[in-house]
């Protein structure tokens, strides 16, 4: 059975980087008619928060990202490791090391200042005719994994085809810390096996870690795993994309209006394709992704095509969900929607014009609240010569039926009243209604309005 994880570390938002691995991973067991698990990766105690967990699992469930187990945690597995440790000790793949971290320190540096690599030098490592000192009093001990002195490790990543790395090149891992908890190469290992996890889906930063973990399956005697290690996120400036670059939180998009399909989407196509299909839903996602297609190189984040992603989702979407996602978004400016405005037709009709769902609501925004006219605006469209037409406007508005036709009579009447033609009170009628001099037909966009709002502010002109 194909099973896959995501196994974030609960210590800030879920990274776009890890959501998409996390998407790659989720759709690689759909596809297969899998399984996919969430493990919350919390051993590094003083930075992991319940408020991150809590992020992880509300971006997961926002992207539709559903698992067949956990999320399992790893703090709650220690006795577990603990006891993987000892077996691992008492068959002699593993032994305590009672090297204190300043001593450890001392001796790196001066392989440093030799030239030579900074490793740990096996000092505690038991081998035949080797007399190990006797412990220290007063030190306690980190498990270490005995790795094989010889050798190479070889993998077929997923992503990346073969990779070897020769046995020379890594030191002794530390398994344990002295207070028991497990270090993330460790873990990571008893996890996997433990959850009999088939492939193994994460960012190339752990590409070096792979070798360790592949010793320690091995040593353990364990199935080996499928590794595919899939290249950063660049931001636009070619730099690893980073908190100081923008936006890399999947719920920092989520606030700022992207619908969650969009960026699902969006994030499937940077670092694999399906020919030149741009735009598909998950059904067609799981159909299409079997691990292949998986881009070697790092993929560049663009901003302007995940909204231009997003403006074909908000486009295809009905006014109703719509106005269920905009109105949040109008309470939190404060705005009060009365029950029967027509928010989905006012959806309907802007939503052509926004990529977010954050734009539709400054569209929305001047129905139900003051609208701020730019003094450039101001100055130009609401003069002196056209404020006795769109006075003239409000009073026959004021008669009119309440409907597109009915509006587009009132303009007819007062257009041939004062010899104006369309745009020369349409333009001043936007800038007034909504502070800007370009909306939609404006017979649709005054019909959305309160009529008594409305009046107002064109009184007010
Ligand atoms: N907790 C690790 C991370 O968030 C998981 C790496 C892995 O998938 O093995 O980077």
């Amino acid at each position: 059975m194909i099973r896959t994880r995501i196994a974030p570390s609960p210590t800030g938002f879920l990274h776009l980087g890890t959501a998409r691995t996390a998407l790659y991973s989720w759709a690689y067991a759909r596809h297969h008619g899998g399984q996919f698990v969430l493990r919350i990766e919390d051993t590094d105690v003083a930075r992991s928060t319940q408020d991150s967990v809590d992020q992880i699992l509300a971006s997961m469930h926002w992207l539709g990202l559903d698992y067949d187990e956990g999320p399992v945690y790893q703090m709650q597995r220690l006795e577990r490791y603990q006891a993987v440790a000892e077996q691992l000790i008492a068959e002699g793949k593993a032994y305590r090391c009672y090297a204190t971290p300043e001593e450890l320190e001392a001796m790196k540096a001066g392989q440093e200042a030799r030239g030579e690599k900074r490793r740990y030098d096996g000092r505690w490592r038991p081998e035949p005719g080797k007399v190990l000192p006797s412990p220290p009093a007063g030190v306690s001990p980190v498990v270490r994994f005995k790795n094989p002195l010889d050798g190479e490790v070889v993998w077929q990543d997923l992503v990346k085809g073969e990779i070897r790395i020769g046995n020379r090149e890594i030191d002794d891992l530390i398994l344990v810390r002295p207070d028991g908890v497990p270090t993330y190469n460790f873990a990571v290992v008893v996890d996997d096996w433990d959850m009999k996890i088939s492939h193994v889906f994460r960012g190339d930063e752990h590409i070096n870690n792979t070798p360790w973990q592949i010793n320690l399956f091995n040593a353990l005697g364990a199935p080996l795993p499928q590794f595919g290690h899939m290249p950063v996120i660049l931001g636009d400036d070619g730099q690893k994309l980073s908190k100081r670059r923008g936006a890399v939180s999947v719920t920092a998009y989520e606030e700022a209006g992207y619908l969650p399909e969009a960026m699902l989407n969006y994030l499937a196509r940077l670092g694999w394709s399906h020919g030149n299909d741009e735009i598909f839903g998950r059904d067609q996602l799981v159909a299409w992704f079997d691990g292949t297609h998986l881009s070697k190189s790092p993929a560049q984040w663009d901003p302007a095509k995940l909204e231009w992603v997003n403006a074909q989702y908000l486009k295809a979407a009905t006014g109703e969900r719509l106005a269920a996602l905009v109105l949040p978004r109008l309470a939190a400016r404060g705005l009060e929607v009365p029950s029967e405005a027509p928010v989905a037709a006012q959806c309907d009709l802007f939503k052509e014009r926004c990529s977010t769902l954050e734009q539709l609501a400054d569209w929305l925004a001047a129905y139900y609240g003051d609208v701020q006219v730019p003094e450039a605006e101001r100055a130009q469209h609401l003069t002196e010569a056209v404020r006795p037409a769109v006075h003239a406007l409000a009073a026959a508005l004021k008669e009119a039926e309440w409907t597109p036709a009915g509006v587009s009579a009132a303009f007819k009447s007062v257009l041939a009243a004062h010899g104006l033609k369309m745009p020369q009170l349409a333009i001043p009628v936007r800038v007034a209604a909504f502070g800007r001099s370009q909306t939609p037909a404006i017979d649709q966009c005054l019909a959305l309005f309160n009529q008594k709002i409305l009046m107002e502010r064109l009184q007010s002109v």
